[in-house]
């Protein structure tokens, strides 16, 4: 059956590989993006900025009003802004806590009640590998992230006798435009990959279909690292 699945910055990256997933299966996919844009296929594509409650609050009762009841969220909508925590500005700090956590969490709570109604649902947090393995200049970064697991944990059990799983799937180092400005950095750390490949955006989106199937009907709270065994360490 086809489901009503939102995805949030579709617009690009690994966001748009997760849309051309659900897409591929015969999913009504709606992308969620401030550029508002979004791959061919989609059901629906609008403009938001996540990190207006509001906005965030509309354009998922545009969807359900539309698409009906919303089966998936994926909540991938994400940004950086490195820079070592001592020269660290409080605008660099709030943008990357205000677009990766508050933003994830004003998706999660707009599109929760309509799973909750309907006894069923799914909702998948993109977090990272940033928070487990300490990387330098990711202080703001690593936190928001890290709350992305908290939140998703305390989530998971608030709604787990409706049907409703909650998880996150935290990426290792991924091909995207995010990545593309790491320069001599990210050759190093693909050299410390176990599995000597970086990723690319398709390696998340099988994870995050994954979870969105009935396969995963018993996994809730629950962290995937999709990293190709970057976090195992040295
Ligand atoms: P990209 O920079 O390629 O894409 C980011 C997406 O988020 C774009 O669609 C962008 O669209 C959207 N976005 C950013 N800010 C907002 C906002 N305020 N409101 C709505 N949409 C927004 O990043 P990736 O595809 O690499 O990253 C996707 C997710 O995966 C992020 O959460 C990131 O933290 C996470 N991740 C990525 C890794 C990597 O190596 N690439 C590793 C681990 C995690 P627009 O600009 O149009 O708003």
């Amino acid at each position: 059956m086809s489901r009503h699945v939102i995805v949030t910055g579709a617009s690009r990256g690994i966001g748009a590989a997760i849309a051309e997933f659900f897409i591929a299966a015969g999913d009504r996919v709606v992308a969620l993006s401030r550029s508002g844009t979004g791959p061919e296929g989609c059901a629906l594509v609008l403009a938001v900025d996540v990190t207006d409650s509001s906005a965030v609050n509309e354009a998922v009762k545009r969807a359900v009003g539309e698409l009906g009841p919303v089966d998936v969220a994926v909540i991938n909508a994400g940004v950086t802004k490195d820079g070592l925590a001592m020269r660290m500005s409080d605008e660099q700090w709030r943008e990357v806590l205000s677009t990766d956590l508050d933003g994830a969490f004003y998706c999660a709570r707009a599109t929760m009640a309509s799973m909750v109604r309907a006894r069923q649902g799914s909702i998948i947090f993109i977090g990272s590998i940033s928070p487990f393995i300490g990387v330098p200049g990711q202080a703001n970064y690593a936190a928001a992230k890290a709350g992305l697991v908290g939140l998703a944990r305390a989530i998971a059990k608030e709604v787990a006798t409706r049907g409703v799983t909650v998880n996150v799937v935290a990426p290792g180092l991924i091909e995207t435009e995010m990545t593309s400005e790491l320069g001599a950095a990210k050759d190093s750390m693909a050299a410390m990959i176990p599995m000597g490949r970086i990723g690319q955006p398709a390696d998340i989106a099988g994870v995050v279909g994954f979870l969105a199937s009935n396969h995963a009907r018993y996994i809730t709270g629950a962290v995937l690292c999709a990293d190709g065994g970057l976090s195992l360490g040295q």
